[in-house]
Formats: C-alpha cells, sequence, structure tokens
C-alpha cells in the first residue's frame, strides 16, 4: 500500500468515543503514521435532502432526541449549491442535480443541466476519471438511472443531462441560444453522446449499480463485455440493433449476491428503481420485488472494490435519489421511507469505515427540494392559504411513483394529509394540506394522517430551492468538511484527500 501524505488532523478522540471504543487506535501497531492517511471515500448523498428532510426523519423514526445514522457522524457542515447562468458567472441561486453533481465532481460551477463542462460548456475531468487514472477502483450507485443527473456527473460530459440515451436528439442534446434556435455542434463530440453510451465505453466506474436500463443498448453491453465487465441481466439481445422491454433482463437481488466480479455493471429497473413504500405494498409475485435496496447495493459496492487486489483504494458515490423525486410530487410520505432507505446505504457504509479506519465518509445532499417543512399542528403555511404551489409530479414522468400507488396514476399517498381537508386535483389547494405523521414519540393508537399526530409537513413549492444542505463526515480527513463551504470545494478537499 502505497503511503499518501494527506493527514488525519481531526479529534480522533471524538470519533472514538462515537463509533470505535479503544480499537481505533489500538489496531494499526506499527504501522501509525499509515493510520492518518484515506486509502478510500465512500460519498453518499441524498438527492433533494435538506435540513427538515434529515430533521423530520429522525423525528418520525428516532423520535426526537433519537439520532439518523448520518447525524452521528462526528464533523458537521453546510454547503451552498447556487449555479450560474450560461456563459456567465452570474450566479443561478437554486440549482439542479446536474450542475450540483459537476460542482463536487469537478469543482467548477457551471449552468443548470450541465454535466462534467464548466459554465462556458468546456469538458472538466472528474474526481472518479483522475482516481482511476491514479489506480483507485470506483463505483457509482443509484436508486435512479445511471445515466440521471446526479450519478452521471461524476462519469460523463454532457451539455444537457436530458441526453441519457439512447437516441440521440437536438432536443435532448443540445442546449438553445437566446433566440431559440439550437447551438452550433460543439467540436468535441462526447458533449452530445447519449450518456448511457459513454458510460458503456470509457471505464471510468468499475462498478455500476442502479436504475435505468432501458437507456442502454445491445451494442453498449458488447462494448462494455469487451472491457471485460460483467452485465447482470441483459442490455438486449445482441441480433438485434435496438432493444425492446421484451429483448431486455434486468438484473435482480439475487444477481447482485452472486455477483464476485469487481468490474460489473447491475441495472435493476427499467427506469428509476422502485420508491421504498410503493415496492413494499405490491404482491411478492411482482418483479420490482426482485430489486436489491440501496443499502444493500451499498454494502455489495464496497465489498467488491475493497477487495480488489490491484487498486490503491476506492472512491465510490452512493445517491439516495427518490428522496428528491418524492419531494417533487410534495409525496411526505414516500419521502421520508426514502430518508430512512438512505440513512440505511449510511449504515452499510459506516460498517465498512469503522473496521477500515482508512475510509472518508462523507453525506451530503445537492439541494434542498420543494421547501419541506415542519409546521405547527393546525395550522397552514401562508403559501397554501394564497394558492397551492405547482406539482410538477403531474407532467414529469421520472418523479412518478412507480408502480402506481393503489393501481391509480399519479396520487399522493392517502394520509399525506390529512383527510379531513384534502380534495382531489392537483390545482385543489386542500391538496396542499399539512401531511401530518406519528412519530415514535407518539402514543402507540395515534395513527398518521391524523390531527393528533405531531410532525405537520408541508411544502413551498415542487422544486428545489436555494437553501443550504447539510453535510457530515467520519474518518481521515473528514475535520476538513466541518465548515461552511460551497459545494465545488467538496471536490478540492476530496482531491486532496484521495490525490495529495
Ligand atoms: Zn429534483
Amino acid at each position: 500500500m502505497q503511503h499518501k501524505k494527506r493527514a488525519w488532523l481531526g479529534a480522533v478522540a471524538a470519533i472514538t468515543a462515537a463509533f470505535v471504543g479503544s480499537t481505533l487506535v489500538a489496531g494499526c501497531g506499527s504501522d501509525s503514521k499509515a493510520d492518518n492517511e484515506v486509502h478510500n471515500i465512500i460519498y453518499l448523498l441524498g438527492d433533494g435532502m435538506g435540513r427538515t428532510h434529515i430533521t423530520a426523519a429522525r423525528e418520525r423514526f428516532m423520535g426526537v432526541k433519537g439520532h439518523l445514522n448520518m447525524e452521528q457522524l462526528p464533523y458537521v457542515g453546510a454547503v451552498s449549491t447556487y449555479a450560474v447562468e450560461p456563459n456567465s458567472d452570474k450566479p443561478a441561486l437554486v440549482t439542479d442535480s446536474a450542475s450540483a453533481a459537476t460542482a463536487w465532481s469537478s469543482g467548477v460551477k457551471t449552468y443548470n443541466a450541465a454535466l462534467g463542462v464548466d459554465a462556458y460548456g468546456k469538458s472538466v475531468p472528474t474526481l472518479m476519471e483522475q482516481a482511476k487514472a491514479a489506480g483507485f477502483a470506483t463505483g457509482n450507485v443509484s436508486t435512479a438511472e445511471i445515466t440521471d443527473a446526479t450519478p452521471a456527473g461524476m462519469v460523463s460530459h454532457a451539455l444537457l443531462r436530458g441526453c441519457q440515451g439512447p437516441t440521440f436528439s437536438e432536443s435532448t442534446c443540445l442546449p438553445k441560444k437566446s433566440d431559440g434556435s439550437y447551438a452550433a455542434q460543439p467540436a468535441d463530440k462526447t458533449l452530445v453522446t447519449p450518456i448511457a453510451e459513454q458510460i458503456a465505453r470509457n471505464g471510468t466506474a468499475d462498478v455500476i449499480f442502479g436504475g435505468g436500463l432501458a437507456r442502454f443498448e445491445p451494442d453498449d453491453q458488447k462494448a462494455m463485455l469487451d472491457k471485460g465487465y460483467q452485465v447482470l441481466g441483459s442490455m438486449g439481445d445482441p441480433a438485434l440493433e435496438a432493444q425492446t422491454a421484451d429483448s431486455q433482463k434486468v438484473a435482480t437481488a439475487a444477481d447482485l449476491t452472486a455477483t464476485k466480479s469487481d468490474k460489473v455493471i447491475g441495472l435493476f429497473n427499467r427506469g428509476n428503481m422502485t420508491v421504498t413504500q410503493a415496492k413494499a405494498m405490491l404482491p411478492d409475485s411482482a418483479p420490482q420485488k426482485q430489486e436489491p435496496t440501496l443499502a444493500a447495493m451499498t454494502t455489495k459496492a464496497i465489498d467488491l472494490l475493497s477487495n480488489r487486489k490491484d487498486s490503491k483504494g476506492f472512491l465510490l458515490q452512493i445517491e439516495g435519489a427518490l428522496i428528491d423525486k418524492r419531494s417533487h410530487a410534495n409525496d411526505a410520505a414516500q419521502t421520508l421511507d426514502e430518508m430512512k432507505a438512505f440513512d440505511d446505504a449510511v449504515a452499510a457504509a459506516m460498517d465498512f469505515a469503522k473496521k477500515d479506519k482508512h475510509t472518508l465518509v462523507i453525506v451530503t445532499a445537492d439541494h434542498e427540494c420543494a421547501g419541506f417543512n415542519i409546521i405547527e399542528k393546525n395550522t397552514f403555511t401562508n403559501a397554501e392559504a394564497v394558492g397551492p404551489p405547482t406539482n410538477v409530479d403531474t407532467t414529469n414522468p421520472a418523479n412518478n411513483s412507480n408502480p402506481p400507488r393503489d393501481g391509480k396514476e399519479n396520487v399522493k399517498d392517502p394520509v399525506r394529509s390529512n383527510g379531513f381537508v384534502n380534495g382531489s386535483g392537483a390545482n385543489d389547494p386542500r391538496n396542499f394540506a399539512p401531511a401530518t405523521f406519528r412519530t415514535v414519540d407518539d402514543k402507540p393508537e395515534v395513527k398518521d394522517g391524523s390531527a393528533e399526530a405531531s410532525l405537520w409537513l408541508t411544502y413551498l413549492s415542487g422544486n428545489h430551492t436555494g437553501a443550504d444542505v447539510m453535510i457530515y463526515a467520519y474518518g481521515p480527513g473528514g475535520d476538513a468538511f466541518a465548515a461552511s463551504q460551497d459545494n465545488t470545494a467538496l471536490y478540492t478537499k476530496m482531491h486532496q484527500a484521495l490525490l495529495p
């Protein structure tokens, strides 16, 4: 193992107390210098996970005196998330997932919808590419399509995030100019190459788990097999040029368990992976039941990457994507369950990091979504009184509940609102009444959706907000994140820790 220079400057005593008892400093004997070195980074983010998402999930699942797994990491800070306007450095105060992912992946501010390019459309290297080139193993895990903005940020370069594949079109891959016409084709053709095609050929991530199988074609599978990847499931019939729903086969949790390959792609849904709560309500025979949890994908990715013999260590990104998608839908019930699923993945990462002692774990978000808030019992927000916010769930298929809940279309959870004020349709202000949820501090007879439940939740909008997000860190180099910082600084600090 080659030693790196980055020293663990932080309070070893605090971490010892929080996580590992006396074993942290006792374990490494003669190689004490190496105790301070970062060999691995596990970067976990909850898409759309704002401060209130964390507070509400804590109260819901742990009680007011409890702590989520992420809240037990010893170093705590905040992250600003703004984007910039295209071809300028003028701030755009509310980011999307693509601009945010580019900030921590490449250390540059860029415009909303841009991936792996700066605000002027110039390709910039990503931390995962740099780690790969330096001899580290790499992994990319998400509950969204693996071509979606957040996972794509580390492993692709595109002028527009919609350029996911399998088809190319100007409207998905080329930005529009101010006069409404499409910008010229860039000289660097990668920037208009579908993201799935890039992922299948650039080898940037060794281990890839998530959704989005329908973005890939049979020739992508061939390209990956030629590069030595194991492909779980199938991207389609090699005899066909294009894939179809019938010719593709999603990977399953059993495939995930069985694989021993440290170069592997497993896509478990043709679209986004299934929302946790909707999955739980399906019969055992439903194919969605074969999808692994985010925690299971996290554990497996760590297992494969950490056992790779020929690498210096690993860089692994884990995204809990459906927090954002259910927040866009103003769906508090499913949002809270996605928070729990993400926090379970944090626990999986910490299980490894506590034993390994050379792993920097970071837990943060790309931006807040929907102005999620906890309001006083028996009150309403001003926004709701004046008029309801737009529910983007009605127009954005990516935010749909998959499968549809209760056999209906795009409906909210029936206990999202407190029943006696709930109406039908996104334009009915009564639909934006607070959602009420019991917490573990409530008496056992108190039900979700009742006025007696203590957690009253509401939303300001159906879109992202410009609020800072939380960041938690653990391990060598973690102290550097205990600050108020911009999201571009996350790149700089991770680079410093892994590639000094
Ligand atoms: Zn979003």
